[in-house]
């Protein structure tokens, strides 16, 4: 934000008028923080490698990157030596739930039925014995992520019957803790079905009202047996309330090809396009073609935890019609599963190697997944090493990011917003 311009000449007698001084008192108000950054914060990231390339001075002021310059050129009052390290942006985690992790806490042992329905059934019954969800709990998950570069996360959060909203309370408490380090965004998910839980969808026009922004959805057949209604009651939600739709689809085959249909419908018909996005999606790596350049088309994206048991996407086409994709954990070390440590990079690792990626280009790409690609998914215009993007930046010990991506290593230091929040392997927040 820039102040009001003002047209004086230094020999000009006339004092200021009072209009232009008023404007100034205004601005100088509303934006005090922003001052403050500007006389304080300015920093300079000396000597790090972005992307891998050529030695470079990352500019930070405020929280904001504003240059990137050739070594050595650049200048501010605080200084960081970045050592020639590898620079990457910071890291996107586009499908979590910090809300239901046990981490931290003593092990947990895995229980209850294997099937969606039966975890579903399993966490209900047992989440209150491990006071799940908890801000102490989602702190220690968020502080996990930063430990490891994550700077921006979209989290689905449980709302139903038995928890209602306090689930978002406790993560936006969470993330109001570290001070905005991560910057959160939240899906308000009804992991327990809707239409089979009367009372669901007001909850969910509820946790829109209070400032998700996003509501998600979850099987509508499988969990709910009434698609339509589902998908019909979450999108009268987004377009009365004009949020976005972030939907879990477990089917797949034909079910799972006759729910992308119907959310594709439903896309155009309220008027949602690139609002939408289908979690896990199983179904996408199996249905035709021209299904997927429609989804492409209205801007529908994909998030993906990367299973290893999962089939490949049709890659080479969804690079060639833009259909975005996004990385994410999903829950870590909770009554879902036990696996997880909240790597985005070993993610983004395991979706390399379901796809076979192997060439430089390709392995350059799954690591973008992680970062610069995965703007969209958080609401940014740019995440990446440049001026104008929030100032987000990861230093590893890597030749580039394709060494990093076959080797996770250490996150020397964590720039988050502007601010160091973890050196050497260590939070500070
Ligand atoms: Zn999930």
């Amino acid at each position: 934000m820039r102040p009001p311009i003002l047209h004086c000449s230094t020999h000009r007698a006339d004092p200021l008028e009072p209009d232009a001084l008023d404007a100034i008192q205004i601005w100088a108000v509303r934006n005090a923080k922003h001052l403050v950054y500007h006389f304080l914060m300015a920093i300079v990231v000396e000597n790090v490698r972005p992307w891998g390339g050529a030695p470079a001075d990352i500019l930070i002021n405020g929280d904001q990157i504003t240059g990137v310059v050739p070594a050595g050129t650049g200048s501010a009052a605080e200084r960081i030596d970045g050592r020639g390290l590898l620079a990457l942006p910071g890291l996107v985690n586009t499908h979590a739930h910090i809300d239901k992790s046990w981490w931290g806490m003593p092990w947990v042992p895995y229980g209850g039925e294997a099937t969606t329905q039966g975890r579903i059934a399993h966490e209900r019954a047992e989440r209150e014995k491990y006071g799940i969800p908890s801000a102490d709990a989602t702190t220690g998950v968020l502080r996990e992520f930063l430990r490891l570069g994550t700077t921006r996360v979209r989290t689905h959060v449980d709302v139903d019957l038995g928890v209602g909203l306090r689930g978002i309370e406790a993560v936006r408490d969470a993330a109001a803790r570290l001070g905005g380090a991560v910057q959160v965004e939240i899906v308000a998910f009804p992991q327990d079905g809707v239409m089979r839980r009367p009372g669901v969808l007001e909850l969910l026009d509820e946790a829109v009202a209070a400032g998700a922004s996003h509501i998600g959805g979850l099987d509508p057949a499988a969990i709910d047996r009434d698609p339509l209604g589902q998908l019909d009651g979450l999108f009268r939600i987004a377009a009365e309330r004009d949020c976005g739709i972030d939907i879990h689809l477990h089917d797949g085959g034909t079910l799972g090809r006759f729910e992308y249909e119907l959310i594709a419908e439903r896309t155009r018909e309220y008027a949602r396009e690139g609002r939408v996005n289908v979690s896990h999606g199983f179904a996408l790596s199996g249905i035709p073609l021209d299904l997927v350049d429609e989804l492409a088309e209205i801007g529908i994206s994909w998030t993906t935890v990367a299973p290893v048991r999962s089939a490949p996407l049709p890659l080479d086409r969804i690079r060639e019609n833009g259909l975005r994709i996004g990385l994410g954990t999903d829950g870590i070390r909770d009554l879902w599963s036990p696996y997880g440590d909240g790597d985005i990079l070993g993610v983004a690792n395991t979706f390399a190697q379901l796809h076979g990626l192997r060439r430089d280009d390709d392995l350059r790409y799954a690591v973008e997944l992680a970062t610069s690609r995965a703007a969209g998914f958080i609401g940014a215009d740019a995440h990446d090493i440049v001026a104008g993007a929030r100032a987000d930046v990861v230093l590893l010990d890597a030749q580039n990011a394709q060494d990093a991506l076959m080797r996770s290593p250490r996150r020397e230091l964590v720039i988050a917003g502007g601010e160091v929040v973890v050196t050497g392997g260590e939070v500070l927040v």
